[in-house]
């Protein structure tokens, strides 16, 4: 029968479906085991106001600390997460511990900013994610102001009726709200002058062609104005270097965020930032 079957190839082809298949699976099971033995974490990345050179937000991003593989990334298990329906739970447990650890903070007297947390497009469309953060603010006694959720355009624009409308309702509870990765997805100009968001994350990939590439850097000069002439915050994520800072700068981008002034750190790293009231130097500017 196998002889057979390896002859005409058919074997074969089952055999590595099954063993993509058991790759997965054993991902999933991972990820389960990881939420009951509490093994996920977060990392926070300052965001700095290029006005004051301060920390004015922190975006959480989240990390498995598996005990078999170390410490792995976001985008290692958020698409198979998102797949299974594991993502509804793991996208509360962000919540929760961003909250927790806002409250913490809040506890201890330190000076503390919003988080900003990434919302998944299968989570978005649950319809329990506005009880589950209002059941999470409350448990934990945060101001919703002090909550950001980061949309993706992609998400918000499979089905643009319902997100709008789920949108407003969670604006309603008092969070912020961002377009993340904006300019990847396929804007839809005339939705997003319809969403409630407050700001626009510009993404990685035009920061980076930003100091020699005149194209990225006219998408971004166009994302800054479009922004602005909407009443909406621009930060710019992935900002590595000097150069790119002062072209954002120039052009009036509110924000930025990256590796020049902080990669994501720890809690410990982060505790000690608001602690000792680091700021970035705005000297470079002058
Ligand atoms: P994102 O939301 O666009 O996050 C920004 C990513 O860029 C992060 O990667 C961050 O570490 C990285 N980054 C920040 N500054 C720099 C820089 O200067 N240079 C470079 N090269 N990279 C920089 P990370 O942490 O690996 O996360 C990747 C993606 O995973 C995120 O992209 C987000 O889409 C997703 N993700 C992370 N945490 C969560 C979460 O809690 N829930 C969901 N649904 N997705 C998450
Ligand atoms: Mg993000
Ligand atoms: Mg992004
Ligand atoms: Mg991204």
């Amino acid at each position: 029968r196998a002889k057979e079957a390896g002859r005409n190839g058919f074997q074969f082809f089952t055999q590595e479906m099954q063993s993509r298949l058991d790759a997965r699976v054993t991902l999933e099971r991972g990820l389960l085991r990881a939420l009951e033995r509490d093994e996920f974490v977060l990392h926070y990345q300052p965001q700095v106001d290029l006005a004051s050179g301060r920390i004015v937000g922190l975006e959480a991003l989240l990390r498995w600390q598996s005990p078999e593989l170390g410490l792995v990334p976001p985008m290692q298990f958020i698409p198979v997460a998102e797949e299974s329906n594991l993502i509804t739970a793991i996208g509360t447990w962000v919540l929760d511990k961003a909250c927790a650890t806002l409250r913490a903070w809040r506890d201890a007297g330190l000076p503390v900013v919003p988080v900003a947390v990434n919302v998944a497009a299968s989570q978005f469309a649950h319809q329990d994610l506005e009880a589950t953060l209002r059941g999470v603010l409350e448990k934990h006694g945060v101001d919703p102001a002090l909550i950001e959720f980061e949309l993706t355009e992609s998400l918000s624009m499979e089905d643009p009726e319902a997100s709008i409308a789920m949108m407003h309702r969670l604006k309603a509870i008092g969070i912020a709200m961002a377009i993340d990765d904006f300019g990847t997805g396929y804007s839809n100009l005339s939705y997003l002058k319809r969403f409630p968001v407050d700001k626009l994350k510009i993404d990685q990939s035009f920061t980076r062609g930003l100091v020699n590439d005149a194209e990225d850097r006219s998408i971004v000069t166009a994302v800054i104005r479009l922004a602005h002439s909407l009443g909406l915050r621009t930060i710019a994520e992935g900002v590595e270097t000097e150069g790119q800072l002062r072209l954002l700068a120039a052009q009036g981008c509110d924000e930025i965020q990256g590796y020049y002034f902080s990669r994501p750190l720890p809690e410990a790293g982060i505790v000690a930032m608001l602690r000792d009231g680091v700021t970035m130097t705005l000297d470079v500017l002058r």
